[in-house]
């Protein structure tokens, strides 16, 4: 392995972390991963070699280096899984030279209509199947497809869009009823507003 391998690129480029990590639609634990993906803090060959943990760095599906650029973008393995992503537009990830600079393209894409995915949430479930996959092949001997790997990923971002939309609203609290005077007449009003259509309704 060569030593300008392990250096780190000191001219990439900046990452805005709120649009392209915690303001996605996806669950906290899989922005904890983006996070920590992007502060290479993800235990990949390349970097394990770097702090002398292990001797062998290479990918354990083709044997290149283990880069985090090579694991998730450039392995024939993620390269299958991105070209079969049901983006509206190909995500063609040749040429490219790290995450970073692809990300808020990958995170604005759309998806093929029956796809029920919101934008920007398909990428990071990928990311995270591809990580899944590897570490099954490496700690459990398992090896999984591609087309296994990504349909992992529409399911988990499905679920995870689908269980928040069921999650019920926080109770209502309901104010005491004031004391009924005799011999008078009561009236009894209520009103109601509907934020994501702008209506509102009066009784
Ligand atoms: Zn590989």
């Amino acid at each position: 392995m060569r030593t300008e391998d392990l250096e780190v690129n000191e001219e990439e480029p900046a990452l805005n972390w709120f649009k392209g990590v915690w303001n996605l639609h996806i669950s906290p634990k899989i922005k904890m991963f983006m996070w920590k993906l992007f502060q290479k803090a993800i235990p990949v060959g390349e970097i394990l070699v770097a702090r002398h943990i292990t001797t062998d760095g290479r990918c354990k599906r083709c044997g290149t280096l283990e880069s985090i650029y090579h694991l998730f973008l450039q392995c024939p393995f993620a390269r299958k899984i991105w070209r079969a992503a049901p983006f509206v537009s190909t995500f063609e990830n040749s040429g490219l030279i790290d995450l970073k600079s692809v990300w808020s393209n990958l995170c604005e894409k759309n998806y093929v209509p029956p796809t029920g995915l919101v934008s920007g949430q398909l990428a990071p479930w990928i990311l995270w199947h591809i990580w899944c996959a590897r570490n099954q092949l490496i700690f459990e001997g398992k090896t999984i497809t591609e087309e296994e790997a990504l349909t992992k990923a529409i399911t988990a971002a499905k679920e995870w869009t689908s269980s928040q939309e069921q999650r019920p609203p926080p109770p209502r609290k309901i104010p005491p009823r004031p004391q009924t005077m005799t011999n008078c007449d009561v009236l009894n009003s209520d009103a109601a507003w509907r934020a994501p259509n702008h209506t509102a309704g009066l009784g």
